[in-house]
């Protein structure tokens, strides 16, 4: 088992929330040892002498989509399992690159991909997965095209592949217990229209009372629990009363539904940064004028979102949802949730309460004996500059998944 003897470095912990210097670290195999205020005795151990860098636990991004390499969603009815899992390699090697060195993914990366990052045939980072995302006929998982009529062959191409249809209470259970069966970490399901799908309204209701009820019972009977996509207050009240636990996006949602997530000890996800690029760069790979009209109207609710969670004490974890070509953007919501909120409270939201949604508190995006070795050597403070934690992970020196360095520009 490797050991490794860490030196010389300023500490950030994110509960701590500032840097302190004088610490040791021993890290062995996969997790954190030690750490101390005081120099550690250990037997063999090769030293990290960290040049008084920024030791800070790996960041998490609670939602992306590492198969979805297409900005517009539907081309990936045109790429087949094999180029699927290339293009997906990359894109996580380049999130680990940035520092990500947990993601979890709302739809498409399956135990093949999460076994596969594990074992480092695939540099990435640790994925927590949902399978295929979950949602009715005409759905924002549905994507058939208008002219398409019938059930579609479900295991030869991207978008099957990462999207699943399910109609009624038995439907909706046998589909939550097949993706609990295929390994999921969690239970992805539609709550309400989508951006980058065509035809559902944004505040069209996807899922009924009943079918989300259902979808949280197999869930929570498997130890498992339901990530809802909802833009609206409605859909993130109904997803609310039915027992969900995370809201993808929200960007829409009010006083009182945000109050309501307190009272649930929900979780937002929010994931601005796919909203601002897309308006940018979206129509240049093909995305339509309708879908571009739908992401005018959540844009403006993103940073309002935030604040909005603030003053109601509701959790907000660092999520990108970026599509395709539009993924080197992941580090950019560093920068676009700087306009309201403080670095601290952005590293938090990539840490600790990225930690939370993954439920593996105490073991990511800590600094704590038991936790994972994921770390992160940064080339200056970034609680003073968020800069340090973007440009395609130019500012890391080091970076270390599991005990095991992915990067280590120090020796
Ligand atoms: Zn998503």
């Amino acid at each position: 088992m490797d050991v490794y003897h860490f030196k010389n470095f300023e500490m950030l912990d994110p509960d701590v929330g500032e840097l302190r210097g004088g610490h040791e670290m021993i890290v062995e195999g996969a997790k954190i040892k030690e750490i101390s205020a005081k120099p550690i005795k250990v037997g063999k151990a090769q030293v990290v002498d960290c040049g008084k860098r920024t030791l800070m636990p790996g960041l998490i991004d609670s939602h992306v989509h590492v198969v979805l390499s297409e900005v517009v969603i539907r081309n990936m009815e045109s790429i087949p399992l094999t180029l699927m899992t290339a293009r997906a390699a990359d894109l996580m090697r380049k999130m680990l690159d940035r520092g990500f060195t947990s993601v979890r993914d709302t739809g498409g990366a399956d135990w093949g991909l999460k076994e596969a990052t594990d074992n480092w045939l695939l540099p990435g980072p640790r994925l927590f997965i949902a399978g295929r995302a979950i949602g009715p006929t005409g759905g924002h998982s549905d994507g058939r095209r208008r002219t398409d009529q019938g059930a579609r062959c479900h295991c030869c191409n991207a978008l099957s592949f990462s999207m699943g249809i399910a109609d009624g209470v038995s439907e909706v259970r046998r589909a939550v217990r097949e993706e609990m069966r295929q390994g999921c970490d969690q239970v992805k399901i539609m709550m309400s229209g989508g951006v980058a799908s065509p035809y559902d309204p944004l505040d069209s209701l996807q899922f009924s009372v009943e079918e989300v009820a259902a979808a949280v019972e197999e869930a929570h009977a498997f130890g498992r629990y339901v990530s809802a996509h909802a833009y609206t207050p409605e859909a993130i009240t109904r997803a609310a009363h039915a027992g969900v636990r995370t809201i993808e996006h929200g960007n829409l949602i009010d006083d009182a539904s945000a109050k309501l997530m307190a009272e649930k000890g929900m979780f937002l996800v929010a994931n601005l940064v796919t909203y601002f690029e897309m308006k940018k760069r979206a129509a240049e790979y093909g995305m339509n004028s309708d879908m571009l009209a739908k992401n005018d109207l959540v844009i403006d609710g993103a940073l309002k979102s935030l604040e909005i969670c603030k003053r109601h004490g509701v959790p907000v974890a660092y999520g990108t949802d970026l599509l395709g070509q539009l993924q080197v953007a992941q580090s950019e919501e560093f920068t676009i949730r700087a306009q309201v909120l403080a670095p601290i409270d952005i590293i938090r939201s990539a840490t600790t309460i990225g930690a939370q949604v993954v439920r593996m508190v105490d073991k990511l995006g800590c600094l704590k004996p038991g936790a994972f070795a994921d770390l992160l050597l940064v080339d200056g403070n970034p609680l003073k500059n968020l800069k340090l934690l973007q440009e395609e992970g130019k500012h890391l020196s080091m970076i270390m998944k599991g005990g095991r360095f992915h990067k280590n520009r120090l020796q």
